[in-house]
């Protein structure tokens, strides 16, 4: 196979890892072209083939360790229908974040028992929602707790709901402060509260942390057991713990291109040609692409911290990872519409796509394009950046300067490999009028319409 980093390269490069999928789309230069233009730039390509084996990843260690796991996928990484047929079919569940997320799910047919709802605000209309359907509701603080309690005595009805307490762990030098959840003490006040948990059954403690150690992951773990214990004490039945996401993953396979590219970015200049980003301009906030531990053997070392008080307790683990179980699931394409410069000389390709397209919390995505070249008539050798459609003068799709050593040409497309995990979907926006890009996902030898376009709000 011909070496698809040869067309566009970062300055110095970050090589993407390519599931074999991508390989045989990036291979197509004229199925490349003729899926845009069937569906529109930009195209969110997914192939769910690989969210199986990330889960099973995750599924040894603790099998291993003799810890029951349970995964829920984490629907607001990715919003296509698909992701949840793909997470429920390997026999997952899934964890929703808002009113839609919880009927698209339950519309799919996906079992209330397999769904999670961790919304971080929830609307009358949303417990409601998850009170008729069954599905399992992680109370987040204390007015949310009154809300469902009031709803719960609307209805009158016997039986119980089920919930689980989110845990705001204390704060350290490894633990974030969060904005989420409620301390050990709050919740366990609150449960002895006479009526607090009328109709309402606790089944498990949950948290989720900003980062990814696993060692932080561990200490509030430990924290979780505790206020388990006290809960049990007091006559509740909680009998999971749920550890939220944040399971690292990695987008390049080479830590010395990793560590290269911030030696590089650290020590670049200014001028024009010496520059690693944009102007110059330092990058602040990024996902480590480059994590030494990844998924199972992540889960290995965690479960070492932690298997023996989970077992002792009887106490089912639960995960609800997002970004790593979409690792190898997504690729965005764009069609390369123009070639420009700025007024002070720094080249420039114009895709149809614009920056929420690619775009998460992270400064920048840290991986090289693909360029697949169509045959049209190419440019010589250039160094610069791409950029998008909004009428922004830093509407940079990458940051990063890139080298294009063939050239580029109208009509050529770029591929954004490896974006099913937030990249395509949590920052979009349809400014301009410009519509949002189409999601496709494979199915037999093609790609089949994702249903998630159809009722976005967007679309009529
Ligand atoms: C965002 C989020 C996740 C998924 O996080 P990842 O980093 O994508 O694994 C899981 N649970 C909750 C409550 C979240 O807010």
């Amino acid at each position: 196979m011909e070496d698809l980093s040869e067309g566009c390269h970062g300055l110095p490069p970050l090589p993407a890892r390519l599931e074999p999928w991508m390989q045989e789309v990036l291979a197509d230069a004229e199925g490349c072209a003729a899926m845009l233009e069937e569906h529109g730039s930009p195209l969110n390509l997914h192939d769910f083939s690989a969210l199986a084996r990330n889960a099973a990843e995750l599924e040894r260690p603790a099998e291993r360790a003799g810890v029951r796991l349970r995964i829920f996928a984490a629907r607001k990484a990715n919003k296509t229908l698909g992701m949840m047929d793909a997470a429920h079919a390997a026999g997952h569940g899934v964890d929703v974040g808002s009113y839609r997320e919880l009927a698209q799910a339950l519309d799919r047919g996906i079992p209330a028992a397999d769904i999670v709802v961790t919304a971080a605000v929830k609307p009358r209309p949303l417990l409601r929602l998850a009170l008729d359907s069954g599905a399992l509701l992680v109370l987040d603080n204390l007015d949310e707790a009154s809300s469902l309690a009031a709803e719960v005595a609307d209805r009158q009805e016997t039986g119980s709901h089920p919930i689980a307490l989110r845990l705001a762990p204390t704060p350290d030098e490894l633990i974030a402060p969060t904005r989420f959840g409620e301390s050990a003490s709050t919740w366990q006040d609150w449960a002895r509260e006479p009526g607090a948990l009328q109709g309402l059954r606790i089944e498990g403690v949950h948290f989720h942390l900003h980062g990814y150690d696993v060692e932080a992951r561990a200490r509030a773990v430990g924290e979780s057991t505790v206020l388990i214990d006290a809960l049990r004490e007091a006559g509740h039945r909680p009998w999971f713990l749920d550890i939220g996401g944040g399971i690292p993953m990695s987008y390049l396979d080479d830590a010395g291109r990793w560590d290269a590219f911030w030696v590089a970015h650290d020590g670049q200049g200014r001028a024009p040609g010496e520059e690693v980003t944009w102007r110059g301009e330092r990058l602040r906030q990024v996902y480590p692409y480059h994590q030494a531990l990844t998924r199972g053997a992540w889960m290995e070392e965690l479960l070492r911290r932690v298997a023996r008080d989970l077992r002792a307790r009887d106490l089912e683990l639960r995960c609800e990872p997002g970004r790593s179980l979409l690792d190898g699931c997504g690729m965005t394409l764009a069609r390369v519409v123009q070639r420009t410069g700025t007024s002070d000389g720094i080249p420039l390709v114009g895709v149809e796509m614009n920056r929420t397209q690619c775009r998460s919390t992270s400064d920048d995505f840290l991986v090289d394009p693909v360029l697949v070249r169509t045959g049209g008539t190419a440019s010589g050798p250039m160094e610069g950046y791409l950029v998008g459609a909004y009428c922004i003068e830093a509407e940079l799709i990458l940051r990063r300067r890139l080298a294009f050593p063939g050239g580029v040409a109208v009509g050529d497309v770029l591929a954004l490999p490896n974006t099913a995990g937030y990249l395509m979907h949590i920052l979009e926006s349809a400014s301009h009028q410009l519509p949002l890009a189409s999601n496709v996902v494979k199915e037999g030898t093609g790609f089949r319409r994702d249903g998630i376009d159809a009722l976005s709000p967007m679309r009529p």
